[in-house]
């Protein structure tokens, strides 16, 4: 059996960024991927300048807005702001870019590898068993991973979007929660696409009505869905920790993404440096983590708090609007990113 210092499960942005500064530290490293590339993934692709720019260059990025569009049931505002707010990158492009800079570094991936079951100290895939030192499960909401380690994932947001060929210039978040309850609908502009989206939570939204009310909202802001085929994934933000021992979770499968907007990616990509950085050093200072998942936590209690109550959801939303409007709390409340 082959042996490797650490043994990555999935190829995304978590697994990648995690396995690209082992790599660069000179430990052996494995990335094992069930998909036949690394980077394609139902998703909006938006993510904060801020969080962005620290970690990939520029050159990937498909839009950048410096102006976000926010409306609820009785307003509406436009955020501006001198530097982009939030860029779009596409998955492909972004998972292809970290793919070679990991294996660059000397990472190992393995594509249509998929890991069926984990032991103790190795684990067992399609294309035979690997040995590991340390084990990071990057592997996204249904991790396998996570299951081992049997932490439930009872906390889930519900992502669905349709990437609409055409222009599109206005980056827009939509809070009518008579559409879309405490979640909201959204438009990512890309160079020539646009992802259409709904997010809300699991239990309080069903998925079916959720698709039903996208499609409704679509036609209400003249955006044609004719023969588009809709996307759908789970975003798990049941945080219950990430360092257990030699295995570690990272990203999704650490349920760290916001239960408030569904944002993953910056989550995804903190956690996987920090879990390299334990590795290299279990001394190491994660205090970029620790401030993530403070952030996080608050996120999912104001999720759960206005989920529960029609009324206060509403005056939660007008509430934050007039926040945003009048400055007195900046669009960064929102991001992931400090
Ligand atoms: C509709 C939708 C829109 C979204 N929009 C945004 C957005 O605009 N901005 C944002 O920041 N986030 C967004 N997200 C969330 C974001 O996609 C995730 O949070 C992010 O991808 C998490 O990264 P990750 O590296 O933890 O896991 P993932 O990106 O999920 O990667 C996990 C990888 O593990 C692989 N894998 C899983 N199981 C196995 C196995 N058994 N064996 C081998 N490989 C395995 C998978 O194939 C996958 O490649 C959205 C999600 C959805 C569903």
């Amino acid at each position: 059996m082959q042996s490797f210092s650490v043994v990555i499960v999935g190829a995304g942005p978590g697994g990648l960024a995690c396995a690209r500064l082992l790599a660069e530290h000179g430990l052996d490293v494995l990335v094992l991927e069930r998909n036949s590339a690394a980077g394609p993934k139902v998703c909006g692709g938006g993510i904060t300048w801020d969080g962005l720019i620290k970690r990939v260059p520029e050159h990937l990025i498909d839009g950048a807005f410096t102006s976000q569009h926010i409306r609820s049931n009785y307003q509406q505002t436009v955020i501006q702001s001198s530097d982009p707010i939030v860029a779009t990158v596409r998955r492909d492009v972004l998972g292809k870019w970290m793919c070679q800079q990991a294996e660059n570094a000397g990472a190992v991936i393995k594509t249509s590898c998929v890991v069926n079951r984990i032991d103790s100290d190795s684990v067992a895939t399609s294309q035979g068993n690997f040995r590991y030192r340390y084990l990071i499960g990057a592997d996204g909401t249904s991790s396998i991973v996570r299951k081992y380690l049997r932490l439930a994932t009872e906390k889930v947001g519900v992502g669905i979007h349709f990437l609409v060929p055409g222009n599109f210039e206005k980056m827009e978040w939509h809070l009518n929660n008579r559409l879309f309850n405490n979640g909201y609908g959204w438009i990512f502009p890309y160079q020539d696409m646009a992802s259409v989206g709904i997010y809300g939570v699991k239990p309080y939204n069903n998925p079916k009505k959720m698709l039903a009310n996208l499609r409704q909202w679509a036609k209400q802001q003249k955006i044609s869905l004719d023969g588009l085929k809709p996307k759908a994934g789970l975003i798990n933000f049941d945080y219950k920790g990430w360092r257990f021992g030699n295995k570690m979770l990272i990203g999704d499968a650490a349920g760290l993404a916001s239960g408030l907007t569904g944002e993953g990616m910056y989550s995804a990509l903190v956690s996987g440096e920090a879990a390299a950085r334990v590795i290299l050093d279990p001394e190491y200072d994660c205090h970029e983590l620790q401030q993530l998942i403070k952030k996080q936590q608050k996120h999912q209690r104001i999720v759960e708090f206005s989920a529960k109550n029609k009324l206060l959801n509403i005056t939660l939303m007008e509430t934050l609007i007039l926040a945003l409007r009048t400055g007195l709390i900046p669009f960064s409340m929102l991001e992931m990113a400090d």
